[in-house]
């Protein structure tokens, strides 16, 4: 059996989607947990169902793409439980469209979300994991930034750079006994996925070997094996969740 327990890990994006299904099946296992999420009344209702299970919780409300906003959000969590031991680095946002329409703003704040924020998050706790001489960092990324998608150039960009940034960190920080791998989902069932038309959910399925859309307990399970001690000895990873789309 999987346990966290005594463990303390920050998740982003944590209010809804897959980073609410890593945080509970986390904490299921024992972990107390920080939700982040920019939307602070979702991250208080995912940490109400934390404590329901038995485990300190705390939301806070931080815009993982600012500097500043991190910075508070990591003092906020060793104020109220010490080093962190696990961070996961999930919030993510598509503002998908081809190339030639693609606004400025759409580039940058899916870079600044999906990719700086991983920086930032990963900079504010090597420090203490590097002391503790212990840690985990999984990242969220996307077949997309495996294989590509028509329409998501900012999107891909971003989720390949996050693998970029996975096994550079992972080089970097392996001396520490701290291990970082990325989870790559394919296409799971959640708001980001509601967005896309039946056709095109019906196009998608046909692609996957499985047939099936993936669920966010999917992307959870394989987040919760990268975090225990089964996975001591696997660093620099991609492991893709896609019932078989990418291989
Ligand atoms: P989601 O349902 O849209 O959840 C994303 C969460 O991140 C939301 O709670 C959102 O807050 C939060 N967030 C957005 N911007 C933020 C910011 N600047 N600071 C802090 N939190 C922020 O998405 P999801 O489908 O669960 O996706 C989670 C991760 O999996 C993302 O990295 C995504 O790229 C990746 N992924 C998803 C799929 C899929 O098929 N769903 C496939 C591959 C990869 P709000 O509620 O306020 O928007």
């Amino acid at each position: 059996m999987i346990t966290l327990e005594n463990k303390k890990a920050l998740i982003t994006g944590a209010g809804r989607g897959i980073g609410k299904e890593i945080a509970l099946k986390l904490a299921a296992a024992g972990a107390d947990i920080a939700i982040c999420d920019i939307d602070l009344d979702s991250a208080r209702q995912t940490a109400g169902e934390i404590e329901n299970l038995g485990k300190k919780s705390l939301a806070v409300r931080a815009d993982v793409s600012d500097a500043d906003s991190v910075h508070s959000l990591f003092g906020e969590f060793s104020n109220t439980f010490g080093t962190c031991d696990i961070l996961v680095n999930n919030a993510g946002i598509t503002r998908d469209g081809l190339i030639v329409r693609m606004k400025d703003d759409d580039w940058d704040s899916v870079l600044r979300i999906n990719l700086r924020s991983a920086y930032l998050c990963s900079r504010e706790c090597a420090r203490p994991m590097m002391k503790a001489r212990q840690g985990k960092i999984v990242n969220i990324a996307s077949v997309v930034g495996l294989m590509g998608n028509a329409g998501q150039t900012n999107y891909g960009a971003s989720k390949a750079g996050l693998i970029g940034l996975t096994k550079s960190l992972a080089r970097e920080l392996a001396s520490r006994n701290i291990t970082v791998n990325a989870v790559a989902p394919g296409f799971i069932k959640t708001a980001m996925t509601d967005k896309l038309s039946d056709e095109d959910k019906e196009k998608l399925t046909g692609q996957i070997p499985l047939q099936i859309l993936g669920m966010p307990s999917d992307v959870a399970n394989a987040v919760l094996f990268l975090c225990s001690s089964l996975a001591g000895y696997i660093t620099g990873q991609v492991l893709t969740v896609d019932g078989g789309l990418v291989m």
